[in-house]
């Protein structure tokens, strides 16, 4: 039998996740509406880039080769989506010590989910930007990317919505491969791997393309909100 406290906080719970949804959702078809007759309003989305320094202290990249990946995602959500990349306080910072190994060479997928609850996701963590709003509520939190020495088998990772973080390698940041940052961010909003080669969201390439329901995807992340 259900005690009388244990129905109250369901109850409770289930009223106010009731009310959460129902916005959310009125919001959405709001702006579904206005996407419908060609109205989309700039969004902002916020991120910072935070490079680790090796066991020595050295960092792995200096904060000007951040530049490039930094424009280039810049372009793409402006042009594709209408999204505004914005710095969450400074755009780029260098770890302020030394990195534990566990979080200079990380793993993907599988792999990364199992750090996260270890060594590695707790220094990302504590090292993520924060909002106030973000921190309590989700809403408008910044995606932090971490440029990392090596992730095995792969140039970036994200582990989707999941987290407010990804990686990149820093060796990426000096190849033709602008675009991973902007790629690594748009899972973190939600987008998952597309087979068109054009894309964005194709796993390599040039790609920098986003469909209209990629763009209405990213749109409704948590990260993207209008102010
Ligand atoms: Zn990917």
């Amino acid at each position: 039998m259900p005690t009388a406290r244990n129905m109250a906080t369901g109850g409770a719970t289930q009223a106010t996740n009731v009310v959460k949804e129902t916005v959310k959702r009125t919001l959405g078809l709001l702006e579904l509406g206005a996407n419908a007759v060609g109205v989309r309003p700039f969004k902002q989305l916020r991120v910072r880039v935070v490079i680790l320094r090796d066991e020595q202290g050295a960092p792995l990249c200096a904060m000007d080769d951040v530049r490039a990946s930094w424009e280039e995602a810049q372009r793409i959500f402006s042009v594709q989506a209408h999204v505004r990349l914005l710095a969450a306080g400074p755009r780029v910072v260098v770890a302020p010590g030394p990195s534990p190994s566990a979080a200079l060479n990380v793993h993907c997928d599988d792999g990364a989910w199992q750090e996260d609850f270890d060594l590695a996701g707790d220094y990302f963590r504590r090292n993520c930007a924060q909002t106030s709003t973000g921190k309590w509520l989700g809403y408008a939190a910044p995606v932090t990317v971490f440029i990392v020495r090596d992730i095995s088998n792969k140039g970036g990772c994200s582990l989707g919505p999941l987290t407010n973080y990804v990686t990149l390698e820093a060796q990426m940041l000096n190849r033709a491969r602008h675009r991973l940052l902007a790629h690594e961010v748009g899972h973190a909003c939600g987008l998952w791997h597309s087979d068109k080669k054009e894309n964005l969201m194709f796993p390599k390439g040039p790609g920098d393309k986003l469909t209209r329901f990629q763009v209405m995807v990213l749109r409704n992340s948590r990260h993207v909100t209008i102010v």
